[in-house]
């Protein structure tokens, strides 16, 4: 199968109000411009240079996620133009991004990074560090940047249940800090392996690597 015929299967197993991004870390830039030609403009990253370089080559008018664990060093690379930030899971990191974002003015949307699995090697707030970190956010007033919602990764595993519990937990969280955070319009969940099961508890944006750009070569 090819980038663009997976492509097409994806976006025909997601609802229209699902926004997918086109996980395409690793993969080379030829890959991506398959996934361009057929109308695909989110893709998502996670090493900063590599964003960066893929950034300088292709079209402009592609948005620009990042998707990783984002070192406060690293911001630098991205805040010209990244569009959203998915793994925001210190009020440090949040800081810095309004700093480097008011360098190139600009305003940059975040997703808070919500730790939902049984891992304990992801990163990302505890539900409670995650309600203190929003009313902190709210008192901060940060201009560059706009907390737009959260963001999670359940665990790897068969248990499609568990998966499915995981994900609960994150939309419940979601729907009780929407009260009080305005810009609340995203819940990012859902990967290759249990993108249905995310989107049938309510998430509105999907990261889908694999499954469009075939199985990755970590070097
Ligand atoms: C790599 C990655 C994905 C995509 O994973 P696939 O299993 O290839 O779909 C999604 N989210 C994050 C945070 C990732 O690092």
């Amino acid at each position: 199968m090819s980038v663009d015929d997976n492509l097409e299967e994806v976006l025909r197993s997601l609802p229209k109000n699902v926004t997918l991004v086109a996980v395409s870390k690793f993969k080379p830039e030829e890959d991506i411009m398959q996934a361009y030609e057929r109308g695909q403009r989110i893709f998502g990253e996670s090493r900063a240079q590599e964003l960066k370089e893929k950034y300088e080559k292709l079209p402009k008018d592609i948005e620009w996620h990042f998707i990783g664990h984002l070192q406060t060093n690293k911001i630098k690379y991205i805040a010209p133009f990244v569009r959203l930030i998915h793994a925001v899971d210190s009020i440090n990191l949040l800081k810095e991004i309004d700093v480097q974002a008011k360098k190139h003015d600009r305003v940059i949307d975040c997703l808070l990074e919500v730790h939902i699995s049984k891992e304990d090697t992801k990163f990302g707030f505890t539900p409670d560090g995650c309600r203190e970190a929003a009313a902190e956010i709210r008192s901060l007033k940060l201009e560059n940047v706009r907390v737009r919602g959260l963001m999670g990764m359940a665990t790897f595993t068969d248990d499609r249940e568990e998966v499915r519990k995981e994900f609960k937990t994150l939309k419940t969280l979601f729907d009780e800090l929407k009260y009080e955070m305005p810009d609340f319009d995203t819940l990012s969940m859902g990967m290759s392996e249990d993108y249905e099961i995310a989107v049938e508890e309510g998430a509105t944006m999907v990261r889908i690597g694999s499954m469009i750009f075939g199985e990755r070569q970590y070097k």
